[in-house]
């Protein structure tokens, strides 16, 4: 009886102590019958953890975010991200769940008509965080990408590493306790590149969960992170300090 009341508790709580932050289980997906995207992916992820994902394209990396972000439902398995079982949640949780999650992009996705601190500031108001506070965490999420004194520019003012900075603090302004970054400096040159994996290494240092798709073999080498290699939907590779390793 303690023991369901306690089990119970955590549910209710979100993450149990020592679980997972996200753990997928015997996972498949297939976009069309026959043709598996993911196939029977197993991954345990702790809370605190920087992890690359890398390998070709058409591997399913992408598919794998989307798994976890609830843009898509397995075909068959378990998914479950910050203790949330993300297969069974209810559409209507959905937005709630995101809030968790922050996301960026190979292409920034912000919003063109509006300036630096509107694109960040948006963020916070889906939440419906109140204003006095919007006007606290905003110059302070941007002066962690170093983006303090840009407020007023229009994404096509800035450069590109500028621009996914101005994403990357979008996706951090609500505090999410997972970031999930899908090929972020893939459009960027090596020095840009550094930049922002020099701050996702930062936000995950201060106790963010981290999680990047990269095609980057110099910065995964560099880093020394664990590695997660994957194949034709399998995941053929799990290192800790691990390298990005060469076709055969
Ligand atoms: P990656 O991000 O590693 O390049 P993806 O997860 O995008 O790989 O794709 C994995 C496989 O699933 C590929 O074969 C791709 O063509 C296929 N795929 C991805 N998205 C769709 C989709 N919306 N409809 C059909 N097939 C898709
Ligand atoms: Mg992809």
């Amino acid at each position: 009886m303690n023991y369901l009341r306690s089990t119970l508790a955590r549910r209710r709580s979100g993450l149990g102590e020592n679980e997972p932050i996200i753990l997928m289980e015997n996972v498949n997906k297939s976009y069309t019958a026959g043709v598996p995207a993911l196939n029977n992916v197993n991954l345990h992820i702790n809370k605190g953890e920087f992890v690359f994902i890398v390998g070709d394209s058409g591997s399913g990396k992408s598919t794998l975010i989307k798994l976890l972000l609830r843009e898509l439902v397995p075909t068959s398995g378990r998914v479950y991200v910050n203790g949330t079982d993300v297969v069974r949640l209810k559409r209507r949780h959905v937005p709630k769940f995101r809030r968790n999650l922050g996301v960026v992009f190979q292409d920034f996705r912000l919003l063109k008509d509006r300036n630096v601190y509107e694109n960040v500031a948006f963020a916070q108001r889906i939440i419906q965080m109140p204003n006095r506070e919007i006007r606290k965490n905003v110059p302070s999420i941007l002066s962690t990408v170093g983006l303090a004194g840009k407020y007023k520019a229009r994404p096509k003012q800035l450069s590109g590493g500028e621009q996914q900075r101005v994403a990357l603090a979008r996706a951090l302004v609500n505090k999410p306790s997972i970031l999930l970054a899908d090929e972020p400096t893939g459009n960027l040159d090596p020095k840009n590149s550094w930049e922002i994996m020099d701050l996702l290494e930062k936000i995950n240092n201060d106790g963010t969960t981290v999680l990047v798709v990269t095609h980057n073999r110099e910065i995964v080498n560099a880093m020394r992170k664990r590695v997660i290699t994957m194949k034709k939907g399998i995941i053929v590779s799990d290192e800790e300090e691990g390298e990005y390793i060469d076709e055969d």
